[in-house]
């Protein structure tokens, strides 16, 4: 990916501060997103790495995870499959929870979204903790899949996400 391209990306996150409460620095994509240039930028830099590994079908995150794993998985030319907040999947579902600083979550998929031994790429928009790319790799090797990477537009790398999400293994376009 051409640096015009990953600064174009770049310099479409807006950074607010103490959102949603006091000391977050939140990184903001809708700039992104309503720039039709940086939006297809950052769906090819996040397809890009994975033209040549055999992925069977992308899985994104509510809900950022969808916005960017829908274009990656049509450029990758397979699937896409959702991982959603409880409660919102119709179907049958199977589910993980995790902790959180205070409390605990939880997420779910439908038990038919992924066959055993399928090569799953994970798309989120941002790799903070790492907790919710660790629980859907977790929901998802607990399917018998086989987790390829988790690809995310953006890492904070302060956070260690890649600590908590090991021996999964991530990749980011930008790092903050
Ligand atoms: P985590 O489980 O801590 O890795 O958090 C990842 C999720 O929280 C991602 O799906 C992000 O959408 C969201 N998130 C966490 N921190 C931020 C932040 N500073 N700015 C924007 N989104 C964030």
């Amino acid at each position: 990916m051409p640096t015009n391209q990953i600064q174009l990306i770049r310099d479409r996150i807006r950074d607010v501060p103490d959102f949603p409460k006091p000391g977050i620095l939140f990184k903001d994509i809708t700039p992104l997103l309503a720039d039709p240039q940086a939006l297809r930028a950052a769906a090819e830099a996040l397809a890009a790495p994975y033209r040549d590994s055999r992925i069977d079908l992308v899985v994104g995150i509510e809900a950022r995870g969808f916005i960017f794993g829908t274009p990656v998985a049509g450029l990758l030319d397979v699937g896409f499959v959702p991982i959603r907040k409880p409660g919102k999947l119709p179907w049958e579902t199977r589910s993980v929870s995790y902790d959180l600083e205070y409390g605990s979550d939880a997420l779910e998929i439908h038990t038919d979204a992924v066959a055993e031994g399928e090569r799953v790429l994970v798309v989120d928009d941002l790799l903070a903790t790492g907790g919710t790319s660790r629980a859907a790799c977790d929901l998802l090797a607990g399917m018998g899949a086989e987790i390829v990477e988790v690809a995310v537009l953006i890492e904070l790398e302060f956070l260690k996400g890649r600590q908590r999400l090991a021996p999964f293994e991530a990749r980011s376009i930008l790092k903050f």
